[in-house]
């Protein structure tokens, strides 16, 4: 790509990430890796990096491995367990650690222990049946290089040394059973965000905060023009790029929407907030040191799975609990009420109607979740904690997550949970939908970008993607030995050995 000549009338540029969330830092990172000449512009209508969904108060900060999650394993009509999600997803964090691992090595960001640590993931469940489940999932993954390290026990006694909170004061006679596994990560995507940012600037890409795009429309010569207002200078300016990564949260729909490509058609958005509990009392804290998911009850979305997690905010060790959903029409916590009905076009409204009709339980799940009472939520936590006091507990506000609603082979309407890249046929522009497995994968979904949108550049990449991830284009599960190198070398430059050999 060349670099254009600044007009006096347009500022012209190479690339545009909108959003300065983890998603656009990615991004950027990777591109000034492997194209530093290109100019690349940033524009973020809040004041500073990772504030939306990003920010470590808005997510739940698991280093999502599929190492404790139970809906990313499920049981096949015959009785065994299917485990291609778990798998995928591990392969896709496997990649993040070893870019992330990179750029510490290199120097371009520090204190790696400011955004990642170790911590124990754990999966329990109740109920004999529910055992009986998470037994044949500890054996279904525990032979898979992968997830080496599982343990499983349905022994009160071993549970109380894994999780003395959980288990103090249980009185119920009811099987429970729970696996662990010690290398799973807290991730402080706020703070990497940030880091990412800081290094970003540092190679001089201009990054414009308190600017808002409005709109997004294609010129005649081919390039991408954006409408920018700046907020606290309060003018409009025009900004013209090559290629334009959607990277807005939230707020992406609405700008793939302005795009009008034939891409972004017959695709809805349905929010989803979310409330986390926390505890405020830091002895409580010091008693629980691990990630716990449990069950999803019946109806409600896969990422409403409760947990109780051991994170490190702000410096601090605390203990959050939910997520507990929601709806507000807003697509951005710091969004409008207006955005669900305004991203309603005659191009999916069927879509959205259709997606109506089907999801009668998720309304249902969500309308008994907003009237829930603090005292609701708080018999919620005593399931995890049966000793839970609720002076000991506060609620938090997460960030809003919209899930993608479009027509599949499963049927017009159809509720998507995972993450979505949508592109121009001719790679010019690409948006990022949905919200799940998320940051987490950040690395795997952006190199997808970059796959779909620089086809003709990926073979002189390829040999810079391989020196930063060496696992790049191989299944770490087929190739054991380099798994085990790759792992090593990572928790060594990220500092998760020495802290996971220190907490035991
Ligand atoms: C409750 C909850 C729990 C989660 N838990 C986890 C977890 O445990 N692990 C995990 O890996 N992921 C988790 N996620 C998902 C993860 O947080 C997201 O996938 C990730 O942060 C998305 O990053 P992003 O850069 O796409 O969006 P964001 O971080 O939301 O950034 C988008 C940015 O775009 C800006 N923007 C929006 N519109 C405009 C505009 N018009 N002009 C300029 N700027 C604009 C916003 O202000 C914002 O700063 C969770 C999410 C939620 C909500």
């Amino acid at each position: 790509m060349r670099r254009v000549i600044m007009s006096s009338t347009e500022k012209k540029t190479d690339v545009i990430l909108i959003g300065a969330g983890v998603m656009s830092a990615t991004l950027g990172s990777l591109l000034k890796a492997l194209a530093p000449e290109w100019e690349i512009k940033v524009f973020e209508k809040l004041a500073k990096p990772g504030e939306e969904s990003s920010n470590e108060w808005n997510n739940a900060g698991t280093g999502h491995a599929a190492l404790c999650e139970l809906n990313y394993t499920s049981e096949k009509p015959d009785g065994s367990i299917d485990i291609s999600k778990a798998i995928k997803i591990n392969e896709q964090f496997q990649l993040s650690r070893q870019f992330w691992s990179y750029l510490v090595k290199s120097n371009l960001i520090r204190n790696p222990e400011d955004f990642i640590m170790p911590i124990p993931h754990m999966s329990l469940v109740q109920g004999e049946k529910n055992v009986a489940f998470l037994k044949k999932r500890f054996e279904a993954l525990s032979n898979n290089p992968l997830f080496q390290g599982m343990e499983f026990s349905d022994d009160p006694e071993k549970l109380k040394e894994w999780i003395p909170l959980i288990m103090e004061g249980r009185t119920s006679g009811e099987p429970i059973a729970a696996t662990k596994i010690d290398s799973g990560t807290d991730v402080n995507f706020g703070a990497l965000t940030r880091m990412l940012f800081d290094h970003l600037k540092s190679q001089n890409v201009e990054i414009n905060y308190k600017h808002r795009i409005k709109d997004i429309k294609r010129t005649s010569d081919g390039l991408w023009k954006l409408k920018v207002h700046d907020i606290e200078g309060g003018q409009t300016e025009y900004h013209t790029a090559k290629f334009v990564f959607i990277g807005a949260g939230g707020g992406s729909l609405p700008l793939l929407q302005k795009t009008g490509i034939p891409e972004s058609k017959r695709i809805g958005g349905f929010p989803v907030s979310g409330l986390f509990m926390v505890c405020n009392k830091p002895e409580v804290a010091a008693q629980h040191h691990a990630k716990v998911y449990g069950k999803a009850k019946v109806g409600a979305p896969p990422m409403s799975v409760p947990h109780l997690d051991t994170r490190y905010i702000e410096g601090q060790k605390t203990l959050l609990f939910g997520p507990f959903a929601g709806f507000s029409p807003k697509f951005l916590k710091t969004g409008s009420n207006f955005d669900l009905i305004g991203s309603v076009k005659p191009n999916n409204v069927l879509t959205m109607l259709a997606a109506g009709v089907k999801e009668m339980a998720l309304t249902k799940y969500l309308i008994q979740q907003v009237l829930l009472s603090n005292e609701k939520r708080m018999e919620e936590l005593r399931e995890f904690i049966p000793n839970a006091k609720s002076e000991d507990w506060d609620i938090v506000v997460a960030g809003q997550r919209v899930q993608v609603i479009k027509d599949t082979e499963a049927g017009r309407g159809t509720l998507q949970f995972g993450t979505e890249v949508v592109s121009a046929a001719d790679g010019s522009i690409a948006a990022l939908l949905g919200a799940s497995p998320g940051a987490s994968t950040a690395v795997h979904v952006m190199l997808e970008v970059l796959n779909r949108c620089f086809p003709q550049q990926m073979n002189a990449w390829e040999p810079k993607i391989k020196e930063m991830i060496p696992s790049y284009g191989l299944s770490l599960m087929d190739h054991p030995e380099l798994l085990q190198e790759i792992h090593t070398a990572t928790s060594q430059t990220l500092g998760l050995s020495e802290k996971e050999l220190a907490y035991h």
